[in-house]
């Protein structure tokens, strides 16, 4: 569809727009800028007629005079008193005129001399603005700004920000220091809101670490509590796993199921595949010509051409398969490859677009679509991360001994194999779930993707999960394991270089690139995400198996909080979390 655009163009306020807007705002703070006309306690139509009249009768009557005054060769300068009282009525009417209809024009031209050397037109785009309405209601009680700024310079620039004149986005590039940016930002924000910020901190910030690279337009940070669960004996090794949560339990729970894996002897994990994925969509004429590439990408003997073309763009990127679908003449292209240790999406699309360009010579009727086809598939539900995988494939499996069921998880075998069939298997089942056959994996990936700066929204596919319980050793122990098909993780790159992720990376051991094999650190670091959520499903299967999960959530999850009596970690670890 062809889709006429205009080019946009922000208004910029007129004299009388301002003027009317700062009446206004008057109006509202209930606190007027102090006027000339406020100096006679007349109605303000009268002022302006008394200084009109004043200041065209003054003006007439030294005209007049100075007529004379020439007729009669005498000298301009020898003023009489009334003449003298004449000319000061004329300044002083022509001041208050001034003030009340001229300031606003000549600031015009100023504010426009100002913008032109910010260079503020750059983004004026000509279409009509939209018609929008502030937010949702206004708040019940006027909320108390904070200022966040504190200069003259910072305030004329916020009041820009407010008019529309400089573009937000633009603030980092304009004022040069990006906290000054965000606070020039938060205060317009405040102030075009009406609405407090206070609580949401701008202080105690790296802004130059995020600057074109991990959020766009900041106007402070949020806090996450982030807690510990562990030691989780893992492959032999120890970790204390870092959690950012604001879901209570979540964290003392999954340490439970910590404990229960130590004290049986740990866990043991394996990683199945490695390979980040991106699926370009390209047309063509017929549904012939589309078969012929997927025939071409898929035979073997091309793929070292292919691969050479692919590679090209990174150290890390190494194509390993391409796996093409076809719907009538569109052909879509799920290029995998194995991305170092980061997580891989920015490294994978610059090799598709090497291969794309390779294969426009030999297809100049391939119509590209877009980069990304829906069939890798990001950020979304989709049976292709469930079965093929994307990102780390892992699967992390324990025995635990029938007494630490019993002691620990305060349950026993054969309750936890049964409900494990009929909710995580069948229940799912019933429920038509794809790749959700777990009791909430999420809760424990997304709670160590935000401590760890992994992006939060690949939490869809990377928490796909089946858990299985086992009856083993005649019965007596449980065998249980959870596979993940697509955890998406990364030590370096995005968010893991910043202060407080990079932290709880290096807690973990899995800090940036990997010192020998690389990708080593995201592997292993899949692993964790894995054996953490083994612990968490044990101890979520086991409250609900105990009929633990809504007491606790009753009395630990909705509390009204009294801190001087926080419950013991024993009682919360029994909590569910569903
Ligand atoms: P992503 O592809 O996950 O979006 P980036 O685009 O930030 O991540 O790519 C990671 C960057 O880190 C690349 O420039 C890459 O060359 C660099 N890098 C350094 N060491 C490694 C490593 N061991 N594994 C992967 N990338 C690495």
């Amino acid at each position: 569809m062809d889709v006429r655009r205009r080019a946009y163009k922000v208004p910029r306020p007129t004299a009388a727009v301002i003027h009317q807007e700062q009446q206004q705002q008057s109006q509202a703070s209930g606190s007027a800028a102090p006027k000339a006309s406020d100096a006679l306690p007349l109605p303000l139509y009268l002022t302006n007629a008394i200084f009109f009249t004043l200041f065209f009768s003054v003006a007439y009557y030294l005209l007049l005079r100075w007529r004379d005054k020439i007729r009669n060769s005498m000298p301009l300068h020898v003023v009489t008193l009334p003449e003298l009282a004449a000319i000061v009525s004329l300044i002083a009417s022509f001041i208050y005129l001034l003030g009340f209809f001229g300031i606003d024009f000549v600031q015009s031209f100023i504010a426009r001399a100002s913008n032109d050397a910010w260079d503020l037109e750059d983004d004026d785009v000509d279409v009509d603005p939209p018609e929008h309405r502030l937010l949702t209601c206004p708040p019940s009680a006027p909320d108390h700004l904070i200022p966040a700024v504190t200069s003259a310079e910072d305030e004329e620039i916020v009041e820009w920000v407010i008019k529309g004149t400089i573009p937000s986005h633009a603030l980092e590039e304009k004022v040069g220091d990006c906290k000054r940016a965000a606070c020039i930002r938060r205060e317009a924000l405040q102030r075009i809101t009406g609405r407090s910020l206070q609580g949401l901190p701008v202080d105690g910030f790296n802004y130059d670490s995020i600057l074109k690279q991990c959020c766009e337009m900041p106007v402070g940070y949020v806090q996450i509590p982030v807690g510990i669960a562990g030691p989780l004996l893992l492959d032999g090794f120890e970790y204390s796993v870092p959690m950012a949560t604001t879901e209570g339990c979540l964290v003392a729970s999954t340490n439970r199921g910590c404990k229960a894996i130590y004290v049986s002897g740990g866990a043991t994990s394996t990683i199945l595949r490695d390979g980040m994925t991106r699926a370009p969509v390209v047309r063509f004429p017929s549904a012939v010509r589309a078969c012929h590439l997927k025939f071409f990408l898929e035979n073997p003997s091309n793929f070292q051409a292919l691969a050479d073309e692919f590679n090209q763009s990174s150290n890390f990127a190494r194509l390993q398969s391409i796996q093409c679908s076809v719907a009538g003449k569109n052909l879509y292209m799920r290029f995998s490859c194995c991305t170092g240790d980061a997580m891989g999406m920015n490294m994978v699309s610059k090799g598709v677009e090497n291969v794309l360009r390779y294969l426009k010579s030999d297809y100049p009727d391939m119509d590209i679509i877009g980069i990304s086809g829906n069939f890798c598939s990001d950020k979304k539900p989709a049976a292709i991360n469930w079965i093929e995988g994307r990102g780390k494939s892992v699967v992390c499996e324990a025995i635990i001994k029938e007494e630490i069921v019993k002691k620990v998880l305060k349950t026993n075998v054969a309750t936890l194999v049964e409900l494990n069939m009929l909710k995580n298997l069948a229940g799912s089942a019933v429920a038509g779930a794809l790749g959700g056959f777990n009791a909430h994996a999420s809760n424990i990936v997304s709670a160590i993707f935000i401590a760890t700066g992994q992006d939060p929204a690949q939490n869809v596919e990377s928490s796909h999960c089946i858990t299985m319980m086992e009856a083993v050793n005649d019965g007596k122990d449980l065998h249980v394991s959870v596979t993940m098909p697509s955890i998406e993780v990364g030590t370096v790159g995005g968010g893991t270089q910043l202060a407080s992720q990079s932290a709880c990376l290096n807690l973990l051991g899995v800090k940036g690139a990997s010192k020998g094999l690389p990708g080593a650190n995201s592997r292993l670091l899949a692993t964790i995400v894995a054996g953490s959520v083994l612990a968490g499903e044990l101890s979520l299967m086991a409250a609900i198996a105990d009929g633990q999960l809504v007491k606790s959530h009753m009395k630990y999850n909705r509390s009204s909080k009294d801190v001087s009596k926080v419950p013991h970690m024993n009682d919360l670890a029994s909590n569910g979390l569903e």
